[in-house]
């Protein structure tokens, strides 16, 4: 038996027991992808003792690694309170999939109980067309000021670091937020304490306007090998970013549309021909 079952034998004897500090720090410890497998394993009535064992977070933690349908099963099986709290936590872009699955009346009732904060740049990105950028993008990005030094972004970036989706590119915005600048998180490290944000950033951005195709944002992605882009309006404020990983959700559903599409023209085809 591998170490990887028996970990999951000692929580599932732990969760069973109901051995709830031995069932945390074991699964815990687990990646979240390993939860997420181990969690895919159990009954509904196991699921019910995990939400009382893990918090909203936790939870979110492992959700993100759920594809969406199964999702929405499992957030709609939580007590109401719970489940908006996990969606509070989980990215706000996966979030935002999860509730455009659920009815309209579904959607106001967790957002109505989901803090104010967390409800209000959920329903920012509720707005947009599906399959375009703006569907796909995530608001949890890092914003810098270009008169601001490196030092003081780098005391910015510990405060915003354990939200942001990603802060391996800084986007540079003025007063208004148009997006007039990037840089990495590389140029940033290796660069003087005390130089300007504008001495350093690149001028040059690539972005993608919000009511971009997925599709074409997904071949830019690759065109210029970035881990992130900016999404932004047609006045160049930004508004959100799409990272690598929103993009190979997109390749796997545009995979799947395309096969679909495919098997249509094979049935199709005794008629074209006759
Ligand atoms: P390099 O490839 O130069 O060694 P890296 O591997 O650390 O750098 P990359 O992800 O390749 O990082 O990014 C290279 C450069 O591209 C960084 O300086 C970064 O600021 C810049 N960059 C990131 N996003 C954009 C963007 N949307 N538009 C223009 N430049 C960008
Ligand atoms: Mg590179």
């Amino acid at each position: 038996m591998g170490k990887q079952d028996n970990e999951h034998l000692n929580i599932k004897v732990a969760l069973q027991q109901d051995e709830i500090e031995q069932f945390r720090t074991i699964f815990l410890d687990l990646h979240p992808y390993d939860q997420a497998l181990f969690y895919m394993e159990l009954s509904k009535e196991e699921r019910m003792k995990i939400y009382s064992y893990l918090s909203p977070l936790e939870v979110a933690n492992l959700m993100e690694h759920i594809d969406l349908y199964d999702t929405e099963e499992f957030i709609l099986e939580m007590d109401p309170r719970f489940s908006s709290a996990v969606l509070a936590e989980m990215a706000t872009d996966d979030a935002v999939d999860v509730l455009n699955e659920m009815e309209k009346d579904k959607v106001a009732s967790f957002l109505t109980i989901m803090d104010e904060e967390s409800a209000n740049e959920i329903k920012k990105l509720l707005h947009y067309e599906e399959k375009t950028a703006g569907s796909i993008m995530t608001t949890e990005y890092v914003a810098i000021n270009k008169s601001q030094t490196v030092k003081e972004t780098l005391e910015q970036l510990k405060r915003d670091a354990p939200e942001a989706e990603t802060i391996y590119y800084l986007y540079v915005v003025d007063e208004d937020k148009h997006l007039v600048g990037v840089l990495s998180l590389r140029d940033l490290i290796i660069s003087d304490e005390d130089t300007r944000i504008e001495d350093i950033m690149g001028e040059n951005v690539v972005y993608v306007s919000v009511g971009k195709d997925q599709e074409e944002v997904a071949q830019m992605i690759r065109d210029y090998d970035f881990l992130a882009l900016p999404v932004v309006d047609f006045r160049k404020h930004l508004l959100g970013i799409i990272t690598v990983d929103d993009i190979l959700d997109v390749m796997d559903e545009e995979a799947s549309d395309d096969y679909s599409k495919l098997a249509a023209v094979d049935v199709d085809r005794p008629e074209d021909n006759p």
